[in-house]
């Protein structure tokens, strides 16, 4: 049969951006269709616009660092709407760079809702389309709890375009949204109150590194409450919303951010008129090389139920591509040790497994820690400390995991990944000589294990 594609992508973000690019590279042709933003989630509401808005409350430390270091400064004062504007208009920057990107690899853009009829055609702006193959790429989007009061709540997506920076927030979520915007709320000079319902938030990372940056959130003023679940959310007659906890607790504040988990887009996609199917959790199922239950359509990215971060999203894409129309070229896409970063203030770092994951599967763990007041803050009021960690096994003396808490713990530990990656040995570590002095040294002068 004659179709009018060989590809046709619906979604425009990391991961189907990247599939169309390689398969049009590939000679397929291709079209992708978008209805909102190109980009997707991470250039316009999520990753790039956040860590924008991380850089900016990181200022608030600088500022009030400085003068150690003999800057005297009139009292800073911060303006949340020169920061919306600005990052608004980088993002409209990246989105001109994307469309270039897909229009100058041959990408046959669709600006508008894709449907699928039938497991060869989609539908978008009245007119309909015939591919061999359908790739979904159509992201996630926030989940909140049903609760009275609901319609108070903000996620993530209200939160980049807020007209004003709210005095007082209240998060809820332990993930890494709630933990990356109760910092940007804080850094900004909001007063912040983080609710999370377990013992303690970031369920599944390293524990060590969990209380480590409990404790220097709260050192540094966050209200962080765990066991706390809202109830119900009530505006009061001031105008400003009171956040009731199932104990009957009550905080009363002026913004209700909540980041507890997202689910699969696929509204209106018309998956009934396909047999795809979907997991128990909403999530669209495939097979090892990405096929959905339908044979001609594929899914990747935040839309399956894998690992929802962005550079994972452009691997699969690029499998992908290959897969369909370079095979000689095909690689599974490896899951094992993804680095990844929260950007909290200080930051997590981590790679590999976590004291506890090494411990439930069985290692006889070594274990490696350096806690440390970072040279940058000797001279300053500042008492925040660094911690680093590597897990090892003892049998075999290789480094399992690699966990940070500190300055700029994302940078240092992607470049710890590729040495974990190649299976360095702690001798691997021990034998590299470091960089005197930073920070990052300390992951190659650790001596002692903890006992
Ligand atoms: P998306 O990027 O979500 O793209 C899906 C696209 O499909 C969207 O543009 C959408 O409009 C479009 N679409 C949906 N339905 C249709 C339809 N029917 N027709 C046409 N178009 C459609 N990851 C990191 O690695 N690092 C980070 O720092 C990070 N920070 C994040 C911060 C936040 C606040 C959030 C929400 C996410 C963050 N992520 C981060 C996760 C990252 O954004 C996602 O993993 C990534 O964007 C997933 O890519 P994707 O291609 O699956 O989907
Ligand atoms: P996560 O799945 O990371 O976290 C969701 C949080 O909400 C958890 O703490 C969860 O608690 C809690 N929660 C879930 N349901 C409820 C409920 N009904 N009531 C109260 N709390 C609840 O989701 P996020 O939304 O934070 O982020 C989604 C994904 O996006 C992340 O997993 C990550 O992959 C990606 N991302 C990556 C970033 C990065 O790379 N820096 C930054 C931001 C997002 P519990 O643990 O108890 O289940």
């Amino acid at each position: 049969m004659d179709f009018d594609f060989d590809l046709y992508v619906i979604g425009a973000g990391s991961g189907g951006v990247r599939a169309s690019r390689f398969a049009a590279g590939y000679g397929a042709r291709v079209a992708v269709a978008e209805s909102r933003y190109l980009g997707g989630t991470c250039v316009n509401v999520g990753c790039v616009p956040k860590k924008l808005l991380v850089y900016g409350a990181s200022y608030s430390d600088d500022f009030e660092n400085a003068p150690g270091f003999g800057w005297t400064l009139d009292k800073p004062s911060f303006d949340w709407s020169t920061l919306i504007a600005n990052k608004n208009r980088e993002i409209e920057r990246l989105n001109g760079i994307y469309r270039n990107l897909l229009v100058n690899s041959g990408v046959a853009l669709h600006e508008g809702h894709a449907r699928i009829i039938d497991p060869h055609t989609v539908e978008i702006n009245g007119a309909r389309h015939t591919a061999a193959h359908i790739l979904i790429g159509t992201g996630g989007w926030p989940i909140v709890p049903d609760l009275p009061g609901k319609e108070h709540i903000i996620t993530s997506n209200e939160a980049f375009y807020l007209k004003e920076l709210p005095r007082r927030v209240v998060v809820v979520g332990g993930g890494y949204i709630a933990v990356e915007f109760a910092s940007i709320f804080h850094g900004m000079g909001a007063q912040v109150t983080q609710l999370y319902r377990g013992e303690l938030f970031l369920r599944g990372f390293d524990g060590g590194i969990r209380e480590h940056l409990r404790d220097e959130l709260r050192r540094k003023g966050l209200d962080l409450r765990f066991n706390a679940d809202p109830a119900r959310i009530d505006r009061q007659q001031d105008g400003s919303l009171r956040v009731t906890l199932k104990t009957g607790e009550h905080i009363d504040t002026d913004c209700v951010f909540y980041a507890t988990g997202r689910r699969a887009m696929v509204d209106g996609l018309g998956l009934e008129n396909t047999g795809v199917e979907l997991d128990e959790q909403g999530f669209i199922k495939v097979d090892e090389e990405y096929r959905t239950t339908e044979p001609s359509i594929y899914a990747l990215g935040d839309v399956i139920n894998r690992v929802p971060l962005t550079p994972v999203a452009l691997a699969e894409g690029m499998a992908i591509a290959r897969r369909l129309f370079r095979p000689e070229e095909y690689r599974k896409v490896d899951y094992s040790l993804i680095p990844t970063a929260v950007f909290s203030l200080p930051n997590i770092g981590t790679v590999g497994l976590t004291t506890e994951a090494a411990q439930a599967a069985g290692y006889q763990v070594r274990l490696f820690e350096s806690r440390f007041r970072p040279m940058k803050l000797t001279l300053t009021g500042s008492q925040e400390k660094t911690l680093m960690k590597l897990v090892v096994d003892a049998d075999t003396d290789r480094v399992l995991g690699c966990h940070m808490v500190g300055p700029d713990a994302g940078e240092i530990v992607q470049g710890i990944a590729i040495a974990l990656k190649a299976g360095a040995t702690k001798r691997v570590f021990d034998e590299t000589i470091g960089i005197h002095p930073t920070a990052a040294e300390e992951f190659v002068t650790m001596r002692t294990a903890v006992a």
